[in-house]
């Protein structure tokens, strides 16, 4: 099961104040439903292909309304073979009424009036329904952060995007063909966003993966940083060797100053050890910096060395 499925999952199954129940209810219905005429009245449709979400509206729809309520399983023949579910309730006259709040008339339910809701606890569930019924969000293992929910209109968007706002979320919002996409693209807003609509297990797997992930850059980072480190040790140690073997050679390490010459064999007889560790190698004690000082004067003198084979 996806992450995305998991998540869904797990959101079907949160409890509510009756006010969130109908505030979620709306968003699915605004969502996923469509309103047909009937002889006796309107016909309402909410189709989904995930089982778990079917239940759910149909619980939420049990507990709002009277009516009878139907349950259709369609096999879609073509591209992906999920079931669609679609729960069927007929509007009779006097149920309509009940109803205008959450309907109005129109074929579509996109043209419904986008609804005001006034507490606090009834926009999160009404977010949730909405990620429910039309959204997605990529496993955090995969290599972007991504949770959208598509609309169907440029309003219905615009009124998401407010209440992503309200929340402090900074959602975003394009036209595609799918529909008025809103997104999030930051790891930490869509971890912020799961932990409001109430999808706890969610939210644990989430920033354990991103704890990971992070972690790993920062080993990466070190391993890069410690690779160029030594890189640069191995490449200055590799000059030094070089410079006190014609040194060694044209001139004669016994012929050094004493203090060079120390350095010079114990070099030569450690080449792959660090500054520090050559200090320490030291008969007298000499700071690093001092070490540096011996070392560049060897590297004058084997430039001279170098110079005057040139003239030569
Ligand atoms: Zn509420």
């Amino acid at each position: 099961m996806s992450f995305a499925s998991r998540t869904k999952k797990e959101l079907t199954q949160v409890s509510g104040k009756p006010c969130c129940e109908r505030a979620e209810l709306t968003a699915l219905i605004q969502h996923c439903g469509v309103l047909h005429d009937w002889e006796q009245g309107k016909v309402l449709d909410l189709s989904t292909e995930n089982a778990a979400i079917a239940r759910r509206a149909y619980t939420l729809l049990r507990s709002a309304f009277a009516g009878p309520l139907e349950v259709l399983v369609q096999k879609k023949m073509r591209l992906k073979k999920n079931n669609v579910y679609m729960i069927r309730m007929r509007i009779g006259a006097e149920l309509f009424l009940q109803t205008l709040d959450l309907l109005q008339e129109g074929k579509v339910v996109s043209a419904i009036p986008v609804l005001t809701i006034e507490q606090q606890c009834c926009r999160k569930s009404y977010l949730r329904g909405a990620f429910l019924a039309s959204g997605s969000v990529n496993d955090p293992d995969s290599h972007t952060y991504h949770l959208e929910i598509s609309n169907k209109s440029s309003e219905q968007a615009d009124h998401l995007l407010r209440l992503f706002q309200e929340f402090r979320l900074h959602a975003k919002a394009i036209e595609r063909k799918k529909g008025h996409i809103v997104y999030l693209k930051e790891g930490e807003k869509i971890v912020e966003f799961l932990g409001l609509i109430g999808a706890y297990q969610a939210v644990l797997h989430f920033e354990e993966v991103r704890i990971v992930k992070g972690m790993r850059n920062q080993v990466n980072r070190l391993v890069n940083c410690e690779t160029a480190n030594l890189n640069k040790t191995i490449s200055a140690a590799v000059r030094q060797i070089e410079n006190i073997r014609l040194i060694e050679e044209r001139v004669g390490l016994d012929k050094l100053p004493f203090k060079l010459q120390v350095v010079a064999e114990k070099r030569l007889q450690y080449p792959e050890i660090t500054l520090q560790e050559l200090c320490e190698m030291l008969p007298e004690h000499v700071s690093k910096s001092g070490l540096n000082h011996r070392l560049r004067k060897l590297d004058e003198i084997a430039q001279k060395i170098r110079a005057e084979k040139r003239k030569l």
